[in-house]
């Protein structure tokens, strides 16, 4: 799906690659239309696997194609698809490539909604799910079995900030001949491309960074046409297609994904540097600062760095909970890549339900903050941050 402008850079890509004009429109104009007329043309493409004719709404919509070819041109990938939501794209995905009595080895650090999908859904259907460390690839490796299908990464992990090395990952799964699946929805296309580095698969929560206004939900997946080809007739079966409007507003945000980017990472970067200095925070992650256990790996995989930062209170998470609430600008609401700087507490949000002792172990210890950095201005953030903190 590589379009006309291919070889431009990133930001040019952003705005033009996949925007369709009708009648000289700027922008590509909301089709708010279930079906399409049948003609000669779309008959046959009907007839060949019907991805990428206009047909009906649930295959594709020109709003949809118009997206799903910009994101696949962000990815440097040849083809991509969007769904409904990440989670439709994730199980979508999975479900597509996987049948009963295959194998797939994850992480127990990856998104929430992913980990209940594998540790609840498939297995339920037969498949069998193994649990990693997404920063040690040999423990990936001692995971593989005979009926092993996928390997199952997060290039940057939730809420910890693990950095996963995509290419030790990519290396291993040609080894064995396993597909590399990788959701790239915290670190985005502008500061990685996994499909260039041997992924398979790349999949996104568009709701988050590719959105960037935290006003839809969305998922995203590119690869090369055979793949995409082989999970476009379960997108159709299992039917989270994402709408024209959502498409629309999807593009829309996109386009300003290059100068939202840059903006999001050095207000982090900033923010970081400082909160590492102040005295009533214990320890900051993030991974393009120096005390960071990956800082070498992010260097080397991910040197634009991200808009996550995660911090720890001093005093635990009673005074983690007291701080986010003295905050007047910066909201607590869970999610991540919008234009507004979000906030939360993973212990009483995205990981209540998992027992403190097994979150400790995991990084998430008390007085654990996780801060998406919006693009505000950054003296405005920190007056809120030292306010809130003193
Ligand atoms: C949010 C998120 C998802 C799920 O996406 P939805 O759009 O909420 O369905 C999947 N993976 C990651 C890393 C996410 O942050």
């Amino acid at each position: 799906m590589s379009g006309e402008n291919k070889d431009k850079g990133f930001a040019t890509r952003a705005v033009h690659e996949g925007t369709k004009h009708y009648d000289g429109s700027v922008n590509t104009p909301i089709f708010q239309s279930s079906t399409y007329q049948l003609t000669e043309e779309t008959y046959a493409g009907w007839a060949a696997g019907a991805q990428h004719t206009l047909i009906y709404s649930r295959l594709s919509s020109v709003n949809s194609e118009a997206v799903a070819q910009k994101i696949a041109s962000l990815e440097m990938a040849e083809d991509g698809e969007v769904f409904a939501s990440g989670m439709a794209a994730i199980s979508t995905t999975l479900l597509a490539l996987m049948s009963q009595g295959d194998h797939i080895v994850a992480s127990a650090d990856v998104y929430g909604g992913t980990y209940g999908l594998m540790t609840e859904d498939l297995p339920r259907l037969g498949i069998e799910v193994s649990m990693a460390d997404m920063r040690d690839v040999s423990s990936y490796e001692a995971a593989i079995q005979p009926n092993t299908k996928i390997l199952y990464i997060e290039i940057l992990t939730n809420p910890v900030l693990k950095v996963c090395d995509i290419e030790a990952f990519s290396v291993l799964a040609k080894k064995h001949n396993l597909l590399l699946i990788v959701d790239n929805t915290f670190t985005t296309p502008w500061a990685i491309n996994p499909i260039k580095m041997g992924a398979d698969v790349v999949i996104h929560s568009t709701t988050k960074y590719l959105g960037g206004h935290s006003d839809i939900i969305g998922g995203a997946i590119v690869g090369n046409k055979e793949i995409i080809a082989k999970i476009f007739p379960k997108k159709v079966h299992f039917g989270g297609s994402a709408d024209p409007h959502n498409c629309y507003l999807l593009e829309r945000g996109i386009r300003t994904l290059d100068v939202r980017m840059k903006a999001h990472t050095d207000n982090a970067i900033e923010l970081a540097r400082r909160l590492e200095k102040h005295e009533n925070i214990v320890s900051v992650l993030h991974p393009s600062l120096p005390s960071h256990p990956d800082y070498e790996v992010a260097k080397r995989i991910m040197p634009k760095g991200t808009g996550m930062v995660a911090f720890v209170v001093k005093g635990g998470d009673d005074a983690a909970l007291k701080f986010m609430r003295k905050l007047n600008l910066i909201f607590e609401a869970t999610s991540l890549g919008g234009v507004e700087s979000l906030i939360e507490c993973p212990f009483n949000s995205s990981h209540m339900f998992i027992p403190e002792d097994v979150r400790t172990e995991a990084g998430v210890v008390s007085g654990f903050v996780r801060l998406s950095v919006g693009i505000e201005n950054v003296e405005d953030l920190w007056k809120d941050i030292s306010q809130a903190l003193s």
